[in-house]
Parts: C-alpha cells; sequence; structure tokens
C-alpha cells in the first residue's frame, strides 16, 4: 500500500510558501512506514527544528488502475477521509534549494496522519466536493478548505499519477493542504473535522 501525496493544490498556500501554481500535479510518495498509529501521539524528531501540520482531504483507492481517463476516475475511489501530511519545512527548504528529494521531510515515520472514519463516496447526496474540512490547533481553526478550492480536481488528479504509476486497491491519495499551515510544538494538539464530525486529534510531544 502507498501514499500518494499532492504538493500545491490550492493556490493560496502555494502563494504562502513563495511557491508558483503548478501547471500540472506535483506528486511524491510517503512509504507505509510512514502512518501514525491510531491514538499515538506525534514526537517531533530530533534532526528538525520546524514540523508543519498539513491538513488534507483523504481518498480510497478502490480498484487497480493504469493510465486511468479523467471522465472514468470516479470508479477508482470510493470513500473519504481527512488527514495530516507532517512536513519537516527546514528539511524540505534544504532538499529544494540543492534540488534534492523530499523524502527526508516527508516521508519520516509517524509523517502521516489517516484517519479512522472513512465517508463512502455515494453517501454525499450533494457531492462530497463542497463539504468543508477544518484543523483546528489548540481549539483554534487554522486550516480550512473544501475539495472545490482544489487546482486540480481529485479526477485529474487520478489520471495524471496512474499515468506514471499503477493505482493499487488500498492506496490513499493526499490531496493536497489549503492555506495556514504552520509550525507544531511540544504541548500542542491538533484536531481534524470533516462534515462537522471530529476526524482525529493528535498530541504533539517535542524532543
Ligand atoms: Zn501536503
Amino acid at each position: 500500500m502507498k501514499l500518494i501525496c499532492i504538493g500545491r493544490n490550492y493556490a493560496e498556500h502555494a502563494k504562502e510558501l513563495g511557491n508558483s501554481v503548478p501547471k500540472e500535479p506535483l506528486f511524491f510518495l510517503k512509504p507505509d512506514s510512514a502512518i501514525l498509529a491510531h491514538r499515538h501521539p506525534f514526537y517531533i524528531p530530533d534532526w528538525t527544528q520546524d514540523v508543519h501540520h498539513e491538513v488534507e482531504l483523504l481518498i480510497r483507492i478502490c480498484r487497480n488502475g493504469k493510465a486511468v481517463q479523467a471522465e472514468f476516475a470516479h470508479r477508482y475511489f470510493d470513500a473519504i477521509s481527512l488527514g495530516i501530511d507532517f512536513t519537516a519545512r527546514d528539511i524540505q527548504a534544504e532538499a529544494k534549494a540543492n534540488g534534492h528529494p523530499w523524502e527526508k521531510a516527508k516521508a519520516f515515520d509517524g509523517s502521516a496522519v489517516i484517519s479512522k472514519k472513512w465517508f463512502p463516496v455515494d453517501s454525499f447526496t450533494e457531492g462530497w466536493e463542497s463539504v468543508p474540512f477544518y484543523l483546528e490547533k489548540n481549539g483554534e481553526k487554522v486550516q480550512a478548505g473544501s475539495a472545490l478550492h482544489m487546482t486540480h480536481h481529485v479526477h485529474a488528479l487520478i489520471a495524471h499519477v496512474s499515468k506514471y504509476m499503477t493505482l493499487k486497491m488500498g492506496d490513499v491519495i493526499f490531496t493536497g493542504t489549503p492555506a495556514g499551515v504552520g509550525r507544531v510544538e511540544d504541548g500542542d494538539t491538533l484536531e481534524g473535522f470533516f462534515n462537522e464530525e471530529s476526524m482525529f486529534r493528535v498530541n504533539i510531544h517535542g524532543t
């Protein structure tokens, strides 16, 4: 099972980090060893001084697909959830400056929060894209969005990624983060909401 993460998929977030909005989706992977076990705290690794939260909508791939056309992409995912793509921003900045891959900054142990709750796509009669999600840090809303604000729709993401690598049943796509990313510190609590429901709560521990 692989975690496919989309970068810069919300224009306001690309702007806040001084990045341009990419013409085609940008993606990278996290291994399954990055998944933070449910109800476990997140420990800030000792090799970074600047871990950021990135709350993201997740989609679950329900059948294998290669070179899927966007018009058929809706058949390849069956559920929506919420997670966090923890990012060591200082290490990522170093990698970007040197033209190196992002794995050290993105794929480390515990860097992928995946809610236990999944909503079937067909449970949303009005369409899941307009359902709001947000992240609270210590009870204060810091990030908010909905799929309507994505630069590249999920169907386009599936078409793009599957052109290069086969999507397999059980894979999860992290669809990018809206503006408002920020540093986490020892003692912080992050809680994510989707469809007015609490999806996860993560306590942050410093080193
Ligand atoms: Zn992200």
